[in-house]
């Protein structure tokens, strides 16, 4: 139900022969003007701390009406909305940032075009985004694209509405679609990144399915070839960034077609890839990183994965580290990597007979950060892999010895 604060108590001490606590009361009115009042016990108080202000409104899901406590006194005679662990809040913003889920085909007809898109977020249920117009057609069309790379969506100027008083489904007319728009440009969504954040997750660089799923390995493993093929040759080490190569450049200038490096001709750039001597170019991340595991050492490249540890695009980067890079917030969070330890999705093609010195990572996470790792039959334990891959080395001695190597796709030098 939406609901607006009207007043909120000053958080009080209280005691019993059974309880002792605090307790903070809130009034609330609902849109058809009934005066609500909740309570929040103990540590309710801290969680909706930043929350529930007052003179603002808030959509609050999952709570339950309960008869009136005669022990305190309440404004409405009958009923009190009591908070407990499940009760959902938010705050009524026209802005939505989400998960895109799934993309539904697109539906026309002689007046009109419309297309459903699934969204999450991190509290609330799978919702229903209808898309209407060009919206559904263009932007539709892209998102479908993009929707295995489950991408961060904002939703401009939005209309929520509540089904049945839950989150559930609701359609949301679509005005504006901003994907993977960067934490700093979303102010106004703060209500939102608060929750998150009190989730300890910042969905904007969460783990992906790939990341969860990939085989882990010790970084010995890989620098050996001693491990068995997996599917999809994804796997994933832990190691702790020794040094950071290029801090003060992380990044190269990129052809706009086929994003290798271009050469600069006095002020025209040339792509031998190409074969243009002026070519439209643009920076792309490219970190380098000295990474060890305690026992062995490895150099890493990042290229768009580079955002998982600085949490932003690489043009915001450029922008905001331009004038003052040490009091750039990204630029810290980049030195503050050093000396701590990540896991690291590495694309390993085993079939390839060409070494490489280093690696390139397709996605990095601060180890704790890290979702629970979820195993299916598919995915086999590491021990397994281990043995099978040892198993290998004996019986095929040095001719047959895999050599591996970061797949060649985004290798530019
Ligand atoms: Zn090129």
């Amino acid at each position: 139900m939406r609901v607006l604060v009207i007043r909120r108590s000053s958080i009080i001490p209280y005691k019993n022969s059974r309880h002792e606590g605090t307790f903070r009361t809130i009034i609330l009115v609902d849109e058809e003007g009934t005066k609500i009042q909740a309570t929040l016990f103990n540590k309710h108080n801290e969680t909706w701390k930043d929350s529930l202000k007052p003179n603002k409104s808030y959509y609050i899901a999952k709570g339950w009406l309960d008869s009136v406590n005669p022990n305190y006194s309440s404004v409405h005679k009958e009923v009190e909305l009591p908070f407990t662990d499940n009760t959902i809040t938010q705050e009524t913003a026209r802005n939505l940032i989400c998960v895109l889920v799934s993309v539904n085909p697109l539906i026309q007809n002689a007046n009109s075009k419309r297309r459903e898109i699934v969204v999450t977020t991190q509290i609330m249920e799978h919702t229903i985004v209808t898309l209407l117009g060009d919206f559904a057609e263009n932007d539709g069309a892209f998102l479908e694209k993009l929707q295995d790379d489950k991408p961060l969506l904002a939703l401009c100027d939005v209309r929520v509405s509540i089904y049945k008083g839950q989150f559930g489904i609701s359609t949301i007319p679509v005005r504006s679609v901003l994907i993977n728009p960067m934490f700093q440009k979303v102010n106004d969504l703060r209500a939102w990144s608060e929750i998150i954040e009190a989730n300890n997750k910042d969905i904007t660089i969460t783990p992906t399915k790939v990341m969860r799923r990939a085989i882990e390995v010790t970084l010995a493993n890989i620098l050996d070839g001693l491990f068995a093929d997996s599917e999809d040759c994804m796997y994933k080490f832990k190691a702790t960034i020794e040094d950071i190569l290029n801090k003060d450049e992380p990044w190269y200038s990129s052809c706009k077609k086929c994003h290798k490096k271009v050469r600069f001709i006095k002020d025209t750039a040339a792509c031998n890839n190409c074969n243009s001597q002026n070519v439209e170019y643009e920076m792309r991340y490219c970190l380098r990183l000295e990474v060890c595991d305690g026992e062995r050492h490895a150099r890493v490249i990042l290229f768009e994965a580079a955002k998982y540890i600085l949490g932003c695009s690489m043009q915001e980067y450029i922008e905001s580290s331009l004038v003052k890079k040490e009091e750039c917030y990204y630029y810290r969070k980049l030195v503050l990597s050093k000396a701590k330890q990540f896991d690291f999705l590495v694309r390993i093609d085993m079939n390839d007979s060409n070494p490489q010195h280093s690696l390139i990572a397709e996605e990095i996470h601060q180890a704790e950060d890290e979702a629970p790792i979820i195993v299916d039959a598919k995915v086999k334990s590491v021990r397994m892999y281990e043995e099978r891959a040892k198993k290998n080395k004996k019986e095929q001695p040095k001719s047959n010895k895999r050599n591996k190597k970061p797949i060649e796709s985004r290798c530019i030098f």
